[in-house]
């Protein structure tokens, strides 16, 4: 599964420099797939531009973005914005299977040829 920030967040932004995928944001920070991946430049499996800039999920708080959060697999044993938040308001989000997010690891970071 992916993880979610709940309204809950105090904004310590303890979290943010933690994650391996560059998933997390502050609230209000436009956010793209090419930063801290692999993805620079269009490529078969990704339809859009990465390095087009999405408007934030949430403005008054940090936010995931979905679709870079693998749950840390292959980097961590555990998903480390859920260790380090003081306020456990990191929270399981959609259902993905563990092979399901090693793949979008491996796509997120280890897709040069695809590029
Ligand atoms: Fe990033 Fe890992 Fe948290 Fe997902 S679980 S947002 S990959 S730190
Ligand atoms: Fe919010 Fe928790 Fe991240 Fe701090 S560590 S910014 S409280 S989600």
């Amino acid at each position: 599964m992916s993880i979610k920030i709940t309204e809950e967040c105090i904004n310590c932004g303890a979290c943010e420099s933690e994650c391996p995928n560059n998933a997390i944001y502050e609230g209000g920070i436009k956010w793209r797939m090419s930063d801290g991946t692999s993805l620079k430049r269009k490529n078969i499996k990704l339809l859009i531009d990465p390095n087009l800039f999405h408007e934030p999920k949430e403005n008054d708080f940090y936010f995931i973005v979905e679709e870079k959060c693998t749950e840390c697999v292959d980097f961590y044993d555990e998903p480390q914005c859920v260790s380090i938040c003081p306020v456990n308001c990191c929270i399981p989000n959609t259902l993905e299977s563990k092979e399901e997010l090693l793949q979008k690891k491996i796509f997120l970071h280890e897709n040069s040829s695809l590029r």
